[in-house]
């Protein structure tokens, strides 16, 4: 079958590859397409370590044609994902409390497992999801990572129906969580990102406020309107997004990190004492949060913009995407093989 595959020298590859036959738990997804996230980039460039050989991808879409002995929870004809969280243990402490993507013994597909951009893709049945019927495979696809990530971020900050939420870069991830945090949960939302086309787009999808830290003092601006936000959702990957947003929470806000500068944030002391702000980190999402994701999509409430890609075009992605000239999400359309 035709795999994209990380390569020795930090690139991508169209390559041949062979299929295991299926073990007991598994299941056979005929791969329908496959989103690409930044994520991909960094497996690629090998800054998590070498993984060369690897699958990459893990916003996949792909249909069951084949299951292995025990399997219940998929069937033949069925959609599923192939997502980050690819298998947990099942049974350490986090895998058991709600909060499997914590898992310490985790595989993740693209990763430390092979992913979605491939002709077929062997899943662990219990943990490939279900997509509902209404929801197209490529809009799934996004929901499969950038979907679910906001959507448990949004989540993850508390933030309840008519409060204040902002939302620090407006990019891939930054727009679904704009939708999730408006259109499910109910929020008010404020948009700040640098770039004036990702502020229109915002506005477009219904952004009470927006604004550029380039022309105004973000904080400022969000204490003197509003009183500080309640919570604050960065997927913006500048160190300067996340001192803003500790700076424009009111007393007892939550900023909730999804973006990875690899830096620190600079975190006044006092400010986190006195006002009791509260800092965490949002790591993809478990498998309820993606069904929950996938369902508020197939309602039409959150709805990504996809660009349908060939297979040959994946290093041309990965090279747009270093630009920073992508908007919305690219997906390898891989139904290429069935025509
Ligand atoms: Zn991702
Ligand atoms: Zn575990």
């Amino acid at each position: 079958m035709k795999a994209i595959v990380a390569t020795k020298d930090h690139k991508a590859a169209v390559v041949d590859k062979e299929l295991r036959p299926l073990r007991p738990g598994e299941a056979l997804l005929k791969m329908e397409c496959c989103g690409v996230c930044h994520t991909d980039l960094h497996v690629k460039n090998a800054d998590f370590g070498d993984v060369s050989g690897v699958v990459l991808g893990h916003e996949g879409i792909g249909e069951v044609v084949e299951v292995a002995d025990g399997v219940t929870s998929l069937k033949i004809g069925d959609r599923a994902s192939v997502a980050w969280f690819f298998e947990g243990c099942g049974h350490c402490e986090y895998c058991t409390s709600g909060r499997e993507t914590l898992c310490r013994e985790v595989k993740n597909a693209g990763y430390t497992a092979d992913g979605g951009m491939s002709e077929y893709c062997i899943v662990t049945a219990d943990y490939a999801v279900k997509v509902p019927d209404g929801l197209e495979s490529a809009p799934a696809s996004s929901i499969t990572c950038a979907g679910v990530t906001t959507y448990k971020a949004i989540k993850e900050s508390g933030v309840r129906p008519g409060e204040w939420i902002l939302i620090s870069g407006l990019g891939g991830l930054g727009n679904l969580a704009l939708q999730y945090a408006r259109n499910v949960f109910n929020a008010k939302t404020i948009a700040v990102d640098i770039n004036e086309k990702q502020l229109d787009f915002a506005k477009e999808l219904g952004a009470d406020m927006t604004i550029n830290p380039l022309n105004e003092d973000v904080a400022k601006v969000i204490q003197e309107k509003v009183g500080g936000v309640h919570a604050a959702v960065v997927t913006a990957v500048a160190k300067s997004a996340f001192d803003t947003a500790v700076e424009s929470v009111r007393a007892g806000g939550r900023v909730v990190a999804v973006g990875l500068p690899s830096s620190s944030m600079d975190l006044n002391i006092p400010r986190l004492v006195l006002d009791g702000i509260q800092v965490v980190g949002s790591l993809v999402g478990t498998r309820q949060d993606l069904k929950e994701a996938f369902q508020f999509g197939a309602e039409g409430k959150v709805v990504p913009v996809c660009h349908m890609r060939p297979m040959e075009d994946i290093n041309d992605i990965f090279k747009e995407m270093e630009e920073g000239k992508i908007k919305g999400r690219m997906v390898i359309d891989l139904t290429e093989f069935s025509k």
